[in-house]
């Protein structure tokens, strides 16, 4: 295999150099025990606290005793909905949410429901947003928690963030939003947005992976996810991961430094990437929101063929991308979000998410073009669905 050109990023990112300085320390010069009250317990505690003023600082967050650490996003989503309901539980059993969330928070969810806790998923229109409208006409008098995601994962569409918390404050709902794929790429002020609660992912930035953050508003009410020490001020137990924290602030610090050299350099790419491919490639759908989406993630779909063997031959060829779609037990089962945007199942299966990272060069976006027309063309000629494969067919 000669060349090898990476363009899952939204599934994860290497970690970038400057992150891994940051980290090496931690793993034998700086190893105390964070709650230590020792010197070498105060050195890696010095460390944590330098984290968390990072992330503090990059999402405007008015204190850092509101950052807490945990082992990622899905840790942070499932703490926020479930830390939230049983906190909440005299005042209401009723959240609400979107049917395109991750499964961190539909599985928190349904785990709820499960225990007597009612949910609401919200639909979204063919673009992926959540209509206020909708929102406002599902809140009922036990609603605790709103919880919409920032940006969704499979199509980048941005949601409207700001207002969806507002008409969830104007109805004494807390706010909880899913940022993992928001942060380096839109402009996060929890305190202008109004956000109560938000889930942060380090491996998604360029950070290394099983650590991430809830931000939890001071003043907001939340029980423990994980019981044991006296770590995170009582709420996460857990001796502190010492060098994943400090990638992680590092991370979250580069990531909102470089947000809009790195969105323009990939607005770029993607305006190169998809002109080339609707230039040479028919019957293809972009999926997601034309303009309010993040640049570096494009989801498209290719009519008559499945987005899996496309995978395939590309990975073949060395191009890694992802598919809309998640293959579970053998059965093509189309992707959630894609189904939520009213795609049928044929466009749904057909579905291809490129996610460009920011040190692609355009020598390997012209290659993962070419291998992506050869596929696409090869699927097409063999598959019964299109009149090259009937005639292929018959003969
Ligand atoms: C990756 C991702 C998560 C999960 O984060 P982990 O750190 O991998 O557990 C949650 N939400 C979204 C939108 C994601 O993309």
């Amino acid at each position: 295999m000669e060349r090898r050109v990476y363009l899952d990023n939204a599934a994860t990112t290497y970690v970038s150099s400057e992150v891994l300085n940051e980290m090496l320390p931690c793993f034998n010069a700086v190893y105390g025990n964070s709650s230590s009250l020792h010197s070498f317990g105060r050195e890696a505690s010095h460390i944590i606290d330098r984290a968390r003023d990072r992330v503090c600082k990059a999402i405007n967050a008015s204190k850092p005793n509101e950052i807490y650490f945990t082992s990622g996003g899905t840790e942070a989503n499932n703490w926020a909905i479930k830390g939230i309901a049983y906190a909440n539980k005299h005042k209401g059993k009723h959240i609400i949410t979107s049917q395109i969330e991750h499964d961190s928070v539909l599985e928190a969810c349904r785990a709820l429901e499960r225990e007597g806790f009612e949910v609401t998923y919200l639909p979204v229109d063919e673009y992926g947003l959540v209509s206020l409208a909708s929102l406002l006409h599902n809140i009922r008098k036990d609603t605790i928690l709103v919880s919409i995601m920032s940006v969704n994962n499979e199509v980048g569409t941005i949601q409207n963030i700001k207002a969806i918390a507002k008409t969830a404050h104007e109805n004494g709902i807390l706010f909880h939003t899913d940022a993992v794929q928001a942060i380096g790429a839109v402009k996060i002020d929890v305190q202008d947005m109004e956000i109560d609660l938000m889930t942060m992912s380090a491996h998604k930035i360029y950070g290394p992976k099983g650590v991430g953050a809830l931000y939890v508003k001071n003043g907001v009410k939340i029980d423990p996810l994980i019981d044991g020490g006296n770590q995170e001020r009582g709420k996460r137990g857990g001796t502190t991961n010492v060098p994943a924290i400090a990638g992680f602030g590092k991370a979250v610090e580069i990531a909102t430094r470089d947000l809009v050299v790195n969105q323009q350099k990939l607005k770029a790419i993607r305006n190169y990437f998809l002109d080339k491919v609707m230039e040479r490639i028919p019957y293809v759908k972009l999926n997601g929101h034309p303009q309010q989406k993040i640049q570096g993630t494009v989801n498209l779909s290719f009519e008559l063929i499945e987005g899996e063997s496309i995978l395939m031959l590309l990975d073949l060829n060395g191009v890694a991308v992802s598919t809309g779609s998640a293959c579970t037990s053998g059965s093509l089962e189309p992707s959630h979000v894609l189904k939520a945007m009213g795609l049928s199942d044929e466009l749904a299966q057909g579905s291809i998410r490129f996610s460009f990272g920011k040190s692609i060069s355009k020598d390997d976006v012209d290659y993962a073009i070419d291998k992506l027309a050869e596929a696409v063309e090869k699927l097409r000629s063999i598959s019964p669905l299109t009149k090259a494969g009937r005639k292929k067919e018959k003969n």
